[in-house]
């Protein structure tokens, strides 16, 4: 976790929406932060810094909200950034992979030579299961990159999210 007062600054700017998109979800919106120019800020510098120990040589994001993140990341560290999609989205060859969520599942691709032979990164907004984390780990891995950590705006930590991701560092600004 990050120092207090930046902790309690993020965390005043994301938004419980209780039973979306489906009852029993608590959805948590991280639009007011992202509206809130020093909250975001503190949360792109905030996991840039966190990163850049891990020596990534390009980092990935995963659509759609990790792409919010993940690209100013990248800027920041003076690197490339790989987008992972949904379906259908990439124009070029690519590798798939599909993976279980915490209301339901789903398809990832990625570029087939969008990160062979790097050190990955990968970000997100929110760790809930895990599962499309692990997912976008396992595309990169199938191309021969090494995965050598996480980063994400926040966790939901009784979700066990941290457990698919195997022993790989992971980076969460908040946690609930
Ligand atoms: P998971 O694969 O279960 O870790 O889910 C992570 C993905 O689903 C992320 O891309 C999040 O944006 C989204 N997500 C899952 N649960 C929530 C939640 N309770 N609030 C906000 N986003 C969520």
């Amino acid at each position: 976790m990050v120092s207090d007062p930046a902790v309690e600054l993020l965390a005043r700017h994301i938004r419980d929406v209780p039973d979306f998109p489906k009852p029993g979800i608590l959805f948590k919106d991280i639009t007011p932060l992202l509206a809130d120019a020093t909250a975001f800020r503190l949360s792109v510098h905030q996991l840039a810094e966190r990163i850049a120990p891990l020596r990534p040589t390009i980092i990935v994001g995963v659509e759609s909200r990790g792409f919010i993140f993940a690209a100013p990341v990248a800027e920041r560290l003076g690197l490339g950034f790989v987008p992972v999609r949904k379906p259908g989205k990439l124009p070029y060859r690519r590798v798939t992979e599909s993976y279980d969520l915490e209301y339901g599942s789903g398809t990832l691709e990625i570029h087939e030579d969008a990160v062979q032979g790097e050190r990955v990164v990968i970000i997100d907004d929110v760790l809930a299961t895990g599962g499309t984390a692990a997912g976008a780990a396992r595309l990169c891995q199938k191309q021969g990159a090494e995965v050598l950590g996480f980063g994400f705006v926040l966790e939901l930590s009784f979700l066990n999210g941290r457990r698919p991701l195997g022993s790989h560092p992971i980076i969460s600004l908040l946690s609930y």
